[in-house]
């Protein structure tokens, strides 16, 4: 199945949140299908990802965003998380700093974004300064709709400089995330993700879908795309975005770099040294 043509939002196109699916099987029987499916595209990854560090010549950026619960630290622990750390880094943005607030509202972000070589996961993003930010009245309507097109030209810089960015939205509906808002009471290792704010925003549903459809339409250039990922289902959100994350390492198709020493010399001293050392422990 090409995840990418299942969940890329189309650009131009308004977009409907409520017409997409949260709760989606896809192509796989059960969850151990998704699993092993998943575990198989995290070995192409890991491959890709190296090969990425060594060319050192492009760069990816992977945007989390989602309503509470929807499954980000998830994702990132199944999948993202998975590749080296030496070539990716998670990135979480909270609410921001004094320091940071006393600057342009993409600061922090551009601080963050992959060197060469490297990946960035982006834990929430510059989007929440178009999310948060306007449903609870942060800043006057006049800052934030301006954003949009900052944020579309800061991306176009990104790509001109040979960083590929992929955004996925965690689709999930309002029941799935009362049930996981029930498990984390039940659970006393989960009591320190209990958050009022969480449910003032599940009253703000409409709002934040709204913002969250505004975002996603404006801000959606052929080379910076929009996925929504439905994540009813924990294992088809790990299957899909790990299958997105594969398809566009390969396109990218990072070359491990040509030799430019000569392999009969590098052979000629490694055998030399093999009967040194053979030499030695006779
Ligand atoms: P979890 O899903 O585990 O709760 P989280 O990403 O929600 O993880 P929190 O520490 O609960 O992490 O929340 C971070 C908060 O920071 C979010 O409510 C988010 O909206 C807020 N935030 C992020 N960026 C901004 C911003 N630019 N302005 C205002 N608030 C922001
Ligand atoms: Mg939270």
């Amino acid at each position: 199945m090409d995840f990418i043509k299942q969940h890329r939002i189309k650009s131009g196109k308004k977009v409907d949140l409520s017409e997409m699916e949260t709760r989606v099987k896809g192509p796989f029987a059960d969850k151990s299908a998704a699993k092993a499916f998943t575990a198989e595209t995290n070995d192409a990854i890991r491959e890709l990802q190296y090969r990425l560090f060594v060319e050192g010549k492009q760069s990816l950026l992977v945007v989390l965003q989602a309503p509470d619960a929807a499954g980000k630290d998830g994702l990132i622990r199944n999948v993202l998380g998975q590749m080296n750390p030496q070539g990716c880094r998670t990135f979480p943005f909270k609410v921001p700093s004094k320091l940071e607030l006393s600057h342009d509202f993409l600061w922090r972000i551009h601080a963050c974004t992959p060197a060469k070589g490297m990946v960035s996961v982006f834990n929430r993003s510059h989007y929440e300064d178009v999310l948060v930010v306007r449903v609870e009245d942060i800043v006057p309507k006049q800052v934030w709709s301006e954003r949009y097109e900052l944020i579309n030209h800061f991306e176009s810089l990104l790509r001109s400089c040979g960083t590929r960015i992929l955004k996925f939205y965690l689709h999930i509906s309002l029941e799935e995330q009362l049930e996981r808002f029930g498990k984390r009471l039940e659970n006393p290792a989960k009591h320190w993700k209990l958050n009022l704010g969480d449910y003032e925003a599940r009253g703000k549903w409409d709002s934040y879908r709204s913002a969250y459809e505004d975002a996603m339409e404006k801000c959606n250039q052929q080379d910076a795309p929009w996925f929504v990922i439905p994540a009813d289902h924990k294992w088809y959100r790990d299957a899909a975005v790990a299958s997105i994350v594969r398809q566009t390492l390969e396109d990218m198709d990072p070359q491990l770099p040509k030799i430019d020493v000569d392999l009969d010399e590098v052979r000629g001293l490694y055998e030399r040294e093999q009967v040194k050392l053979n030499d030695e422990t006779k």
